[in-house]
């Protein structure tokens, strides 16, 4: 029962099949050991007071820690509250608080904790004899409160249930082949953020496959890692694959060698990078989208069985989409995105894309607000359009929007045309305060290693591929560009 039950089920399976190998430590625990360490973990648990419905908090890195704790609280009926290792003092207190968290399960032992909150570090026992009674939540019940990286504004927790997740896990189920038993994922993203947890860890648990765990992504040092290892699919994403690219071939084919397949999430996968792996390695990456309020995945081109530069796919079997205008009228006709008639009809228009499923979450922490509406739809922030295969675009967050002389520009749009030059490694699009237009483009472009660029070649280059109102106003160079744990553009920043 619950999310906890796959664990249970895949150590009654398969109990001595290695679960987790760590990359760092070369650490390997069976589905038996790791259900044995659960247990000891969710008696300590229970000793620290913890109930069924408490919160615990997990600061955790992507580990053998992790796994252990995430298992262990659910096992002791906790809700878990993933949050990141390298969140400041002032952040962790904020989340700790707003979650009303009991228990952080954190290695630092000397952390810092408001009053109410115990810390516990985490020793992940293989040998743990304690047989500890799963607390039995399910179905409706929430399993995690996962906070999304807002940056303005009160945090918000997405209320996660039991009946999210899994049902996020039975819909990639439905596409062929997706992962198997025999499968070792190489999960080197964060696991407190839900890409890395649900379509990464519970999903290897979920068949009985081998999750290798690294803590940190390093081109090169996961590359060798992947050999090591025989690592068979990757769930990256963008900025890792940005940076496999950015190597030669041979070593790419070198530690590429054991796997099969690579998916791609969070956040867009520009095409050229697309490209250059596949003309390296052979390899595809399959591109994904999905929310956090998703549980996470809502579609993928793993649906089609070819991945198509720019398009993130289709629905999974089991999630609805639609297009609706901002009023929340259909912009499109409802989709059957099986139905290519239907398909066909709302080709090229865009609009906010709606999801409904069972994947759905339950509203915001604590009190349940804006979640799917009476009809079961959610209404993401997002634009995109389905093109005549019935594939869908993103064309951009609703709220990047730029607004110059009352004409939109789509940031990405500008992005991928600045892109397309060799020259450049990577870009990003912002609106800036403009006394004549409202706002004006503002573009920030990181040069490709050894490459020069001036800021003329940019604007040239633009203004051949775009109308006159989406060209940079301004361009400044840097040498990176600020992202969020899992490869997301952190947009406010530049702003
Ligand atoms: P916050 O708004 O607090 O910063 P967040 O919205 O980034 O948090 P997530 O749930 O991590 O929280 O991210 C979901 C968003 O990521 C989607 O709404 C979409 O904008 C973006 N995204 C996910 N996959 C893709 C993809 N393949 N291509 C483009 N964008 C994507």
């Amino acid at each position: 029962s619950g999310v906890g039950g796959l664990l249970t089920r895949a150590a009654a399976t398969w109990p001595d099949h290695p679960a987790v190998r760590e990359t760092g430590t070369g650490r390997v625990l069976t589905y038996r050991q790791v259900e044995a360490a659960v247990h000891a973990l969710a008696e300590r648990l229970a000793e620290a007071g913890v109930e069924p419905g408490d919160r615990v908090a997990l600061r955790l890195p992507t580990s053998v820690d992790f796994v252990v704790a995430f298992f262990g609280a659910l096992r002791a009926g906790a809700v878990v509250v993933p949050m990141s290792p390298q969140s400041p003092g002032p952040e962790l207190e904020k989340l700790l608080e707003h979650s009303g968290a009991k228990v952080v399960i954190t290695r630092d032992a000397e952390e810092a904790l408001p009053e109410g909150v115990s810390g516990l570090t985490p020793e992940s026992d293989p040998d743990g004899v304690a047989e500890v009674a799963d607390a039995g939540r399910a179905g409706e019940d929430i399993a995690v409160v996962s906070y999304t990286s807002g940056t303005t504004g009160p945090p918000r927790g997405v209320m996660l249930s039991h009946r999210a997740l899994l049902a996020n896990l039975e819909q990639l189920s439905g596409v062929e082949g997706v992962l198997t038993h025999d499968d070792r994922v190489l999960i080197a993203i964060p696991l407190f953020h839900v890409y890395g947890l649900g379509p990464g860890l519970l999903q290897a648990t979920s068949v009985g496959a081998t999750a290798v765990l690294s803590e940190r992504f390093e081109a090169h040092r996961t590359l060798a890692d992947c050999a090591e290892h025989g690592v068979t699919t990757i769930t990256g994403v963008p900025t890792m694959y940005a940076e496999f690219a950015a190597l030669g071939t041979e070593e790419l084919s070198r530690g590429l060698a054991t796997v099969r397949r690579m998916t791609s999430g969070a956040a867009p996968l520009h095409p050229k990078v697309l490209g250059a792996l596949r003309e390296a390695t052979g390899l595809d990456v399959f591109e994904g989208y999905g929310l956090t309020e998703c549980a996470p995945v809502v579609t993928s081109t793993l649906v089609t069985g070819y991945p198509k530069p720019g398009s993130v796919g289709r629905p999974l079997p089991g999630v609805e989409l639609r297009l609706v205008d901002s009023d929340g009228t259909d912009q499109a006709v409802p989709l059957d995105p099986h139905d290519v008639d239907d398909v066909f009809e709302a080709e090229g228009e865009t609009g906010l894309v709606s999801i409904r499923g069972a994947n759905l979450f339950s509203g915001y922490w604590p009190d349940g607000g804006h979640g799917p509406d009476e009809e079961g739809w959610f209404r993401t922030g997002d634009v995109g359009y389905l093109d005549t295969d019935g594939d869908l675009h993103l064309v951009d967050r609703a709220n990047d929007l730029i607004i110059v002389n009352g004409f939109n520009v789509f940031p990405r749009e500008v992005e991928e045309v600045i892109g397309q030059l060799p020259e450049v490694a990577e870009a990003a699009v912002v609106g800036v305060v403009d006394e004549r237009s409202g706002e004006a483009v503002k573009a920030f472009v990181v040069p490709a290693t050894g490459a020069s660029l001036s800021e003329q070649q940019v604007v040239d280059h633009c203004a051949a591929n775009l109308a006159g109102y989406k060209v940079p106003h301004a361009v400044e160079f840097a040498e990176s560009l600020p992202h969020s744990a899992t490869g997301k553009l952190r947009r406010t920043r530049l702003r």
